[in-house]
């Protein structure tokens, strides 16, 4: 099942020079996505830019999200703007789920031709991940 829902953010932090972390509220979404899936987000609450950009989910705590992003364009730069308390228009789950692994070998975090976050940069596992 795909929601598309507005959902809330809960937090924010800049955790290097360009990357951001958000937690988002959105229960729908969080109860459902598993390792490997993204969403749809809408950076701005106008249409433009028009399209939604994918992001990784790079985790789920209770009813919350977990976002990582690097600012790449407009879109992701719109998004670094916003604040906690803003309202995010989201699409997903979407994407193939997978069961997640132990250990150090389950991080993942590519960047050439895609900087997607596809899981939890090792460095941070203690604050993103699922149900973590
Ligand atoms: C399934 C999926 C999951 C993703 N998950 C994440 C994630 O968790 N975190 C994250 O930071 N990013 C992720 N991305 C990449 C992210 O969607 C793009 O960086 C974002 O859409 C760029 O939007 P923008 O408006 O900022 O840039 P645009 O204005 O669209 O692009 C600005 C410039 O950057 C170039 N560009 C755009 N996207 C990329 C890219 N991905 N790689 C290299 N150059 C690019 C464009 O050609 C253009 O020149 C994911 C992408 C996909 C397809």
């Amino acid at each position: 099942m795909i929601f598309e829902i507005d959902g809330v953010i809960k937090e924010k932090a800049e955790l290097q020079d360009g990357i951001f972390y958000l937690s988002v509220e959105a229960p729908s979404i969080a109860y459902l996505a598993g390792p490997g899936q993204f969403v749809l987000v809408r950076v701005s609450p106008s249409f433009d830019p028009f399209l939604r950009r994918p992001l990784s989910i790079a985790g789920t705590k209770d009813d919350r999200i977990k976002l990582l992003f690097s600012i790449v364009g407009r879109g992701t730069s719109l998004l670094s703007r916003m604040r906690e308390g803003d309202v995010l228009s989201l699409r997903g789950p979407l994407g193939k789920s997978f069961p997640p692994s132990r250990g150090r070998s389950s991080s993942c975090w590519w960047r050439d031709g895609s900087r997607s976050a596809s899981f939890r940069p090792s460095g941070l596992r203690r604050e993103v991940g699922f149900g973590g």
